[in-house]
């Protein structure tokens, strides 16, 4: 069968394409992920999302985008892309375990980003072990211990502050004499008594035999080393876009990032981007969720030539 669309990916971009294309009777499949939602999932209140006063929990949030879609007659599956052929339509989507491709006539490609990390050997050997990207998924087992968090933006922020629940230090580690947050975040975090930013700081190395104990810091003025107990690290210092199943077939700049050529198109015709697998901006739930409405919009136009 060939469907009219398939979107790839299911955060606030994917899902709102999934909204608008439903809402359009062009019957998307959205192949969502096999962990679906995208970064929302993984947060606790979001406050400036619109139309929440009193803000929003992420999962909340997510949970009620996907109904939305499904209301409206979006197929939802969780399912991980693999491998795509876009040389020729209709255009073909392998998921896991699956031997035959799914096949539209038009892809929006809505795969998000991912985490970034150190890139330190211990800090792989220790992920999982003390080390984490998610504080709201392990914040608690940080309960009355010393943590770190590292980065200086809004989410390095909006993680110190909400591991003060739990933990009775948290050190926010960052390698500049200034937060890259915004001022509200800023203002939090400099106000919290349990938070202490250590500037112009960066980690050597995560020590400790089956989990994590040390950390070594060094000072990125001074060059001084310093070794200190830690229980917890927490890597917040931005992400990696989705696009490895794309790689060698869509343009994207030096960090792996789509490349829109005009509106919400990419260099292959038929095949269009949303959210913050192309946003090297913004990356706000709004503004993805606004671009998949964008792309659904375009794609629905490009349809009516098809
Ligand atoms: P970000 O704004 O790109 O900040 C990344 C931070 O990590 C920067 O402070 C950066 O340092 C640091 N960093 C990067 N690579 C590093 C490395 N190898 N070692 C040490 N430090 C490193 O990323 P983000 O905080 O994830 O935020 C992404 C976007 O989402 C932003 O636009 C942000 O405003 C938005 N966001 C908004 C909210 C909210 O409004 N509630 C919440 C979360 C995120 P430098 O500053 O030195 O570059």
């Amino acid at each position: 069968m060939v469907y009219e669309v398939i979107i790839i990916g299911s955060g606030p971009a994917g899902l709102t394409a999934g909204i608008y294309t439903a809402r359009s009777n062009l019957k998307p499949v959205i192949l969502g992920g096999f962990t679906w939602g995208g970064q929302l999932m993984n947060t606790t209140e979001v406050e400036n999302y619109p139309g929440f006063p009193d803000g929003v929990m992420g999962p909340e949030l997510m949970e009620n985008m996907k109904k939305q879609a499904e209301k409206f007659g979006a197929v939802f599956h969780n399912k991980d892309v693999t491998k795509v052929d876009f040389s020729e339509r209709p255009f073909k989507v392998w998921t896991e375990y699956e031997d035959d491709p799914w096949e539209a006539k038009a892809v929006i490609i809505a795969t998000g980003a991912n985490p970034r990390l150190l890139g330190l050997e211990s800090e792989k050997r220790l992920f999982s072990r003390g080390i984490s990207t998610c504080a709201t998924c392990d914040g608690f087992f940080f309960t009355g211990k010393k943590i770190a968090v590292v980065g200086g933006g809004d989410s390095a922020c909006e993680e110190a502050l909400f591991l003060t629940r739990y933990a009775d230090e948290v050190h926010l580690i960052h390698r500049r004499d200034e937060l890259r947050a915004s001022k509200i975040m800023q203002e939090r975090v400099l106000e919290d008594e349990t938070i202490t930013v250590r500037w112009n700081t960066v980690i050597e190395e995560f020590l400790g035999e089956t989990s994590l104990e040390r950390v070594k810091f060094k000072n990125t003025v001074t060059g001084e080393i310093t070794e200190e107990s830690l229980e917890g690290a927490f890597i917040s210092i931005g992400h990696i876009p989705n696009t490895d199943p794309f790689k060698g077939l869509l343009d994207m700049d030096e960090e792996g990032f789509i490349i829109v050529n005009k509106q919400t198109r990419t260099n292959i015709d038929g095949i269009f981007v949303a959210g913050d697998v192309e946003d090297v901006r913004y990356k706000q739930a709004v503004t993805a969720a606004a671009s998949g409405c964008k792309a659904a919009l375009d794609v629905e136009k490009w349809l009516e030539g098809f």
